[in-house]
C-alpha cells in the first residue's frame, strides 16, 4: 500500500481530483480523513506506482510505502487515534468504557436485574451471549431471538448500548436489529466470511483476540474488516491459550500497548475469559487500564452458581462495584477518565 498525506491546507477538489486520477489508473483508494490530516491509501498493485508521481499533486505533503502486511488498521494509514461513537459512548477517547452483563443472557428477570446493578455502578454497554459459542453441543446454546430482545429492552431500560457476539454471517441482519456491537468471539477471529460481512455492516465490531492468534494475524483480522468499508473496529484481548493450566488463558497485557503503537483502534481488555477465576477478574482490570486500555469488558452476574455459563469467573454485582472504585483511582493514574 502506498499512502499519500495530504497539506493541512490541501482543498477539497484537491482531494477529489487525486482520487478521481488514481481510480482512473485503476487502483481502489481509501480515505482516512482525521482532525489534521487527510490520508489516502491506495491499495492494489500500489508498489509499480511511482511516488514521486504523486508529489507533483497541488495539496499533497508526503508520499510513502506501508511495508506492513496490515495497512488501513495502521498507525501510518491513520495517524490519529480512531474513536468510535456508540450513541454518544465514546470507545477509544480519554474515557475509559465498561462493558459489564452475563456470559449469556438466561431469562428475562436475571438479565433486567443484572443490566439495572453494572448500570448504576458505571458500565455504559451492557454485553451478553444471545448465541454462544461453546465448547460442547450439549451445553446451553442461548436464547436466540428472544435472548436479544431481552437484552435490548434491559439496555434501553437502564440508558445502555447493547453489545453481542454474532457467529454466523447468516443471523447478521437479525442481530443487527438488536445490538448496538458485533461481538466476533475468539473461536471466530480468524472466520474471513464472517469478517467479511461485519465488513460490509455500518455497525461497529468489536474483534476478540483468537486464542492462539499472534498480534499480527490479530491486526490481520481487523484489516479485513475495515478492507469491506467498516473503519469502526474495536479490538479485544481476552487471554491466549499457553502451557498455564491454572487461569483458563494468560492474559497478554504487553500486546495493549503494542497495538496503541502499531494501531490506532481502540483496545478493550476482558479479564474474564482471560483468568476464569473471579477474584483474578478485578486486579487484571485495573492492570489493563494501567497499560493503557480504552476499557474493560467483565462478566457480572446476581447469581453465580445458578449460571447457565461461565460462573466462575462472574462477578457479584457488589465486586463489580468495588472493582469500579478502584478502577476510578487507576483510570486518574494515567490521565484517563471513568
Ligand atoms: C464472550 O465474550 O461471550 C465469549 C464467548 O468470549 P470469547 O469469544 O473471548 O471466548
Ligand atoms: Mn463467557
Amino acid at each position: 500500500m502506498m499512502i499519500i498525506v495530504m497539506k493541512k491546507t490541501a482543498t477539497k477538489e484537491q482531494i477529489e481530483a487525486l482520487l478521481r486520477r488514481i481510480k482512473r489508473w485503476g487502483f481502489e483508494t481509501h480515505l482516512s480523513t482525521g482532525d489534521n490530516k487527510t490520508v489516502i491509501g491506495i491499495i492494489g498493485k500500489g508498489e509499480t506506482l511511482q511516488e514521486r508521481a504523486f508529489l507533483a499533486f497541488d495539496g499533497v505533503e508526503n508520499v510513502m510505502q506501508v511495508n506492513k502486511p496490515y495497512k488501513l488498521v495502521s498507525r501510518e494509514f491513520h495517524p490519529e487515534k480512531t474513536i468510535i461513537d456508540v450513541k454518544g459512548t465514546k470507545i477509544g477517547g480519554k474515557n475509559i468504557v465498561i462493558m459489564a452483563g452475563p456470559c449469556s443472557v438466561e431469562n428475562r428477570d436475571t438479565v433486567m436485574e443484572i443490566a439495572k446493578a453494572v448500570s448504576s455502578r458505571g458500565a455504559a454497554i451492557l454485553r451478553g451471549g444471545a448465541f454462544k459459542p461453546r465448547t460442547s453441543p450439549y451445553s446451553f446454546q442461548g436464547l436466540g431471538e428472544e435472548g436479544l430482545k431481552i437484552l435490548r429492552q434491559a439496555a434501553d431500560e437502564n440508558n445502555m448500548s447493547v453489545i453481542t457476539e454474532v457467529m454466523d454471517a447468516r443471523y447478521l441482519e437479525l442481530i443487527g436489529k438488536y445490538t448496538d456491537i458485533f461481538q466476533i468471539g475468539a473461536r471466530n477471529m480468524a472466520n474471513f466470511t464472517l469478517l467479511k460481512e461485519v465488513g460490509k455492516s455500518k455497525l461497529p465490531v468489536m474483534l476478540k483476540r483468537g486464542m492462539s492468534s499472534t498480534l499480527q494475524e490479530f491486526l490481520l483480522a481487523a484489516e479485513y474488516i475495515m478492507s469491506e468499508g467498516n473503519e469502526s473496529v474495536i479490538l479485544c484481548e481476552r487471554g491466549i491459550r499457553t502451557f498455564e493450566q491454572y487461569t483458563r488463558n494468560t492474559l497478554d497485557l504487553a500486546i495493549v500497548p503494542a497495538i496503541k503503537e502499531l494501531s490506532h483502534l481502540p483496545i478493550i481488555v476482558d479479564p474474564s475469559h482471560a483468568t476464569g477465576r473471579k477474584y483474578l477478574v478485578a486486579p487484571m482490570a485495573l492492570a489493563a487500564i494501567a497499560s493503557g486500555a480504552d476499557g474493560i469488558m467483565v462478566e457480572v452476574h446476581t447469581s453465580p452458581s445458578e449460571a447457565l455459563s461461565d460462573g466462575a469467573q462472574a462477578l457479584l454485582p457488589d465486586d463489580f462495584g468495588k472493582m469500579m472504585s478502584s478502577v476510578d483511582i487507576i483510570a486518574k493514574a494515567v490521565d484517563r477518565t471513568v
